[in-house]
């Protein structure tokens, strides 16, 4: 059942191809049975540039995005393209605030190219949508799964991410309707 005026806000970069635009909006809107508005947008992120690291951080961002962030939006989904960290970490796919409705992810270590193979688009989709129904389902207040099928399973390398599915396992399904009602 889908509430119309329950919808999930999402800003990706101007950049951003058409078929990710469509599969990832489809896939978010069967997931959290919400409508997905999506908006294109430059979002300067000086701001949250830690020039040592040559990373952005994503803790900044997600203040950021908490200012951003209209009224009729039930979420906030950013996608971006830079490499984010938080400070104990090297590096995250992306970051979510449970309490403000906002999440980020960076598709950057996402493409086979970073890691210095061919360029692989139907596994650089896959990872996408899975990176962010994991952010926004922490968003809605669901917790890390110790099922490693189950897209809330925390993923340290891409190897957890490639392992597991886009969808949640019945128990995370379960308590997403009760969280999402
Ligand atoms: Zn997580
Ligand atoms: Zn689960």
């Amino acid at each position: 059942m889908q509430r119309e005026k329950e919808k999930i806000c999402m800003f990706v970069l101007e950049e951003s191809v058409p078929i990710l635009e469509r599969q990832l909006s489809s896939h978010l809107e069967s997931a959290f049975h919400r409508k997905i508005e999506l908006t294109k947008m430059e979002i300067n992120l000086d701001f949250a540039y830690h020039p040592k690291r040559g990373q952005y951080n994503s803790s900044d961002i997600l203040a950021r995005l908490r200012m951003m962030k209209n009224k009729e939006c039930e979420r906030l989904l950013t996608v971006v393209d830079v490499d984010l960290y938080v400070p104990e970490l090297n590096f995250v796919f992306g970051e979510a605030d449970s309490q403000n409705g906002v999440a980020v992810i960076s598709t950057r270590r996402l493409g086979e190219e970073f890691y210095g193979l061919p360029g692989n688009p139907q596994i650089f989709l896959d990872r996408v949508i899975k990176e962010a129904v994991h952010e926004l389902g922490h968003t809605y207040g669901l917790p890390h799964c110790p099922d490693p099928r189950c897209v809330m399973h925390f993923s340290n390398s891409l190897k957890d991410t490639d392992f597991k599915g886009s969808s949640f396992c019945d128990a995370c399904q379960k308590k997403l309707e009760l969280l999402s009602r």
